[in-house]
């Protein structure tokens, strides 16, 4: 105890600490009270460490003397955001945990002068009077899509949900049981459906639905027809499901509105760059659906949204629901939105500045380029002889509850260490000031290239080297 005691008047004063060259610089770039709250805590760690006898006479001038170091990483940890880019090296291209699609920088300038200035948002420059603020997407919208009309609300499923509370409020909806799907983030149809006040009639079984199950179902209650995308996952076998174009027939003979939820809403056929073929917003509206609904930011590769498209008469009337108001956009989501789609005017355009779209396109041979520099880079700076780095042929993931069964060829750098676990070197690899997060399969770490930007090697090779000191030459 009474050596313990020794010990407690060996710790600097906050004063004192405050003084120290690497501290007091921290005070021209943060508040004071970041920076006294780090000495604080830094503090009372000593203390409970000389409490628990984790530290003696001999270990504590150590512990002092690295205070300077701890108390600056603490600050600068406090200092940064809580939000804060990572680098995605996991290969799926709409990862919604780490931020779904990624805007291009040049769209970026147009929403920075939007956010930076007054704008036009609810204001008709024509007649000098109160505008919509959905006048600035719908027509554009209206144009790629060939729609009637247009509105774009927070995300896709606020967009369900005032469609149904629109359309179907205190009646009935019929779905196939094969498209009562959740997605992430515990959006359930059924729990969606309820929320609207909709009644939910689902028909046929999890494999199979046919055309009389709905026919079946229909009768005066009924207030629409609803087909949802079963983005996340494939029922493969003895399936069948009834398409937009079949379901048309019976919406003509019964005289009710068709709605189909298609979750991503991609706007160009993907089957000619060598994916799947997933549905397009266009071939929706060809086959004659009433309301189609998607994301902003998933294939569409745009900011979050929920964009609305069909028959005029629905979508004024959902312009008119009370809940518009509690779902509307902000300016910063217009402008990105209206950059975002002005780009699918010219599919070439749209394939080349729009990064998810790019991402999934991108060539084995532009990746395998991208490999090989990242290698060589990794290998002009990592010594450590026991990591083993190589360049692996692996698949990318779309990503985002879209083509769920897609597996596109692409090439990854491969991290692994000859005797230990790479687990821990994965925690540090996501500790990083700017974390990279990565796939880790038997043992080993893969860096997919394909969502991984050539600007950001040097944080990659930076950030392995970095984690590899901070694993401490264990290895
Ligand atoms: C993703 C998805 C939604 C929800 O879209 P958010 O934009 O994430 O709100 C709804 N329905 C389907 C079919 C989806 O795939």
């Amino acid at each position: 105890m009474e050596e313990n005691k020794k010990l407690f008047t060996l710790i600097p004063k906050v004063d004192e600490l405050l003084e120290e060259d690497n501290i007091s610089k921290l005070l021209d770039i943060m508040p004071r009270k970041l920076v006294v709250d780090s000495i604080r805590e830094e503090m009372d760690l000593i203390r409970e460490d000389i409490k628990n006898n984790i530290l003696n006479e001999d270990t504590i001038h150590q512990r002092i003397k690295s205070l300077p170091k701890l108390i600056v990483k603490r600050a600068n940890n406090k200092n940064s955001y809580r939000l804060k880019r990572v680098i995605n090296g996991t290969g799926v291209v709409i990862h919604t945990n780490i931020g779904r699609s990624l805007i291009h920088k040049d769209i970026m300038d147009n929403v920075v002068e939007i956010a930076t200035n007054y704008s036009n948002l609810e204001y008709d420059l024509e007649e000098g009077v109160r505008g919509s603020r959905y006048s600035h997407l719908e027509d554009i919208v209206v144009e790629i899509t060939g729609g009637e009309a247009a509105m774009v609300v927070n995300n896709n499923a606020a967009a369900v949900l005032l469609v149904l509370s629109t359309l179907a409020k205190d009646r009935d909806v019929i779905v196939s049981r094969g498209e009562l799907i959740e997605i992430g983030g515990s959006f359930r149809i059924p729990d969606v459906m309820e929320q609207s006040g909709a009644t939910l009639v689902s028909v046929g079984t999890t494999n199979k639905t046919h055309i009389w199950d709905y026919e079946n179902a229909i009768n005066e209650e009924t207030a629409a027809l609803l087909k949802v995308h079963t983005s996340n996952y494939r029922i493969l076998g003895f399936t069948s499901s009834v398409s937009s174009e079949e379901l048309y027939v019976l919406k003509q003979k019964y005289n009710i509105p068709l709605i189909e939820d298609l979750g991503s809403g991609v706007l160009i056929d993907l089957s000619k760059y060598g994916l799947e073929y997933e549905p397009t917003v266009q071939d929706s509206i060809k086959n004659g659906v009433d309301v189609v609904t998607f994301s902003g930011d998933k294939l569409l590769g745009g900011p979050q949204a929920g964009i609305i498209v069909g028959k005029k008469e629905y979508i004024e009337a959902m312009k008119k629901n009370p809940l518009t108001r509690a779902f509307r956009i902000d300016k910063f989501t217009i402008s990105a939105l209206e950059a975002t789609l002005r780009l699918y005017l010219d599919e070439e355009k749209a394939i080349e500045k729009i990064p998810t779209l790019n991402m999934l396109t991108m060539g084995i041979d532009i990746l395998e380029n991208k490999a090989n520099m990242l290698y060589n880079l990794l290998m002009e700076r990592i010594t450590q002889e026991d990591l083993i780095i190589d360049i692996v042929d692996s698949y990318s993931e779309v990503g985002g509850g879209s083509l769920p069964l897609e597996r596109i060829p692409t090439k990854c750098i491969s991290l692994r260490f000859e005797v230990s676990s790479i687990t821990e070197f994965e925690k540090h690899l996501r500790k990083l000031d700017v974390p990279i997060i990565t796939r880790v399969y038997k043992d080993t770490i893969y860096i997919d290239l394909r969502t991984v930007k050539e600007e950001e090697f040097y944080l990659v090779v930076d950030g392995i080297s970095c984690a590899l000191k901070e694993l401490g030459g264990v290895h």
